[in-house]
């Protein structure tokens, strides 16, 4: 078999290549009908007080319930419509839905995730505020997260959409913070409520490397306390990552420790289930 090599590896290798562009297609063609169907929802996870465990708030995270591939996750397909635009569709259906949970009452905030490409159109904040206002909302319950390229790739139209968003309530958190470019001297510039600490390095403060880990969270708690904000620690899976994270003066986080996505939201105020 090995001898037959050449010829037939390409042959192979092309079935499979043609394969994989079918599927990506399919699923293309799947995301465009899923908009129409209604079978994107918010599934909801627990933001919580690292020194109690008392939810704050929620994050609210996409899911596709497709119909032969059940409950699909954004790295799934995320990167299927970000090119076609089509992703910005399913954001506004995923904001809508969370908007309309938001106006049934309860407590504590949710946040939704905004990419940068979405973050930047002109009509962004103003489109969110009405969404808010139809829906009878309190924006004040609301937040956003973005990351840092959000924020640097035209700072002066990023400038005005955080304060418009600011102006009616809504604060934004930085997401998976310190990935990206981290340049301390532009941040003060910006109205943001929190810093959070990205899932990478949660999972360095155990383990062999975790001296970097911890100088990196450790720049990071500096960094929010000269900006007068606090942090939350993602991807909190052990109470040893929990207790690190508190000594190192990260007040919030979130986790499967600490409660995992969910349909559900957990009541505010009350303490998250424990693994
Ligand atoms: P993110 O905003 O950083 O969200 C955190 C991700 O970490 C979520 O993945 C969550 O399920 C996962 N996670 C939470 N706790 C743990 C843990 O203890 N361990 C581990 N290993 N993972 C944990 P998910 O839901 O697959 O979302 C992935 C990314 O997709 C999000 O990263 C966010 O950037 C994006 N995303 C999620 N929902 C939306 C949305 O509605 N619109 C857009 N544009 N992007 C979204
Ligand atoms: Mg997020
Ligand atoms: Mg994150
Ligand atoms: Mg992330």
């Amino acid at each position: 078999r090995a001898k037959a090599g050449g010829r037939d590896r390409w042959a192979v290798f092309d079935e499979a290549m043609r394969e994989h562009a079918v599927q990506i297609l399919d699923l293309e063609a799947d995301l465009r009908r899923a908009i129409n169907v209604d079978s994107f929802v918010a599934y909801y996870q627990p933001i919580v007080r690292l020194s109690d465990r008392t939810v704050i708030g929620h994050e609210a995270l996409l899911r596709w319930r497709h119909q032969e591939r059940g409950l699909l996750s954004p790295g799934e397909f995320i990167g299927l419509g970000e090119d076609n635009g089509l992703i910005e569709e399913v954001d506004w259906l995923m904001y809508a839905q969370v908007i309309s949970r938001l106006a049934r009452g309860g407590e504590g905030y949710i946040s939704i995730n905004v990419s940068p490409r979405h973050f930047r159109a002109p009509d962004f904040a103003d489109r969110l505020l009405r969404l808010v206002d139809a829906a009878g909302a309190d924006p004040c319950r609301l937040r956003i997260e973005i990351t840092e390229v959000a924020l640097l790739d035209d700072v002066p139209r990023a400038l005005r959409t955080l304060r418009t968003l600011r102006s009616h309530g809504i604060m934004a958190q930085l997401d998976d913070f310190g990935t990206g470019y981290s340049a301390l001297s532009y941040l003060h510039r910006f109205p943001i409520e929190c810093l959070k600490i990205d899932q990478s390095f949660v999972a360095g403060l155990v383990g062999d490397s975790r001296t970097e880990s911890i100088a990196v969270v450790r720049a990071i708690q500096a960094l929010a306390g000269t900006l007068g904000i606090y942090t939350i620690g993602e991807g909190i899976e052990t109470e040893e990552q929990r207790i690190a994270l508190r000594e190192l003066g990260c007040t919030c986080g979130q986790g499967f420790l600490l409660g995992r996505p969910a349909e559900q939201m957990h009541p505010a105020g009350d303490l998250a289930i424990s693994s």
